[in-house]
């Protein structure tokens, strides 16, 4: 098997689409991120998987803390800018919430501190600890085989 199958195979798996955010010395930082999921209800876990190229990575290694921010269905501009897919610089307008700054009008903010983290392959995986959350009405954005979906029905 080669790294595009690998690739293409795991793009079968159709998700939502997030950004997490954190702070860090008073500056905000955001990344796209679809490796999410939901991992204990006591405690309430919840995990993220941060690529080791990402500056995502050592921002919350440093700040220990992050927010998912679960987007909706017209926030996929926001989407391709903290992917990097969309080059100019934007000013966003982040939320408060708890010690975070979160994602105005996502779907669900979901605010953690890390739990726990572990290194595997080139990735590593935070587990987050939920400390508080907002829930909104709407339609997801999703993602499915490296193209943003609408969910219709
Ligand atoms: P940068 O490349 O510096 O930041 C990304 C972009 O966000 C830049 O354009 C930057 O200008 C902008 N930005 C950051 N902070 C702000 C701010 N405060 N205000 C305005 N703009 C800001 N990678 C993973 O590791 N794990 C995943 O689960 C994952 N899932 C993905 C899912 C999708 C659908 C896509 C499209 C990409 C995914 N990626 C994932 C890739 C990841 O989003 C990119 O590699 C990203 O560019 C890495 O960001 P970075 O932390 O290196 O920061």
């Amino acid at each position: 098997m080669d790294d595009r199958t690998f690739r293409n195979a795991m793009g079968k798996f159709a998700t939502g689409v997030t950004v997490i955010t954190t702070e860090l010395d008073g500056e905000v930082y955001g990344m796209t991120a679809n490796a999410f999921m939901s991992v204990s209800l006591n405690p309430r876990l919840v995990l993220i998987s941060i690529g080791e190229r990402a500056k995502m990575l050592n921002k919350i290694k440093e700040s220990g803390k992050f927010a998912v921010n679960i987007l909706s269905e017209d926030q996929e501009e926001l989407s391709m800018l903290f992917a990097g897919q969309i080059q100019e610089k934007r000013d966003i307008k982040f939320e408060p919430l708890e010690d975070l700054p979160v994602i105005k009008d996502s779907l669900v903010n979901i605010c953690c501190k890390v739990y726990n983290q572990y290194v595997e392959g080139d990735h590593t995986l935070f587990i987050g600890e939920v400390t508080n959350l907002v829930l909104r009405d709407g339609t997801p954005l999703a993602f499915y085989e490296g193209k943003y979906r609408e969910i219709v029905g």
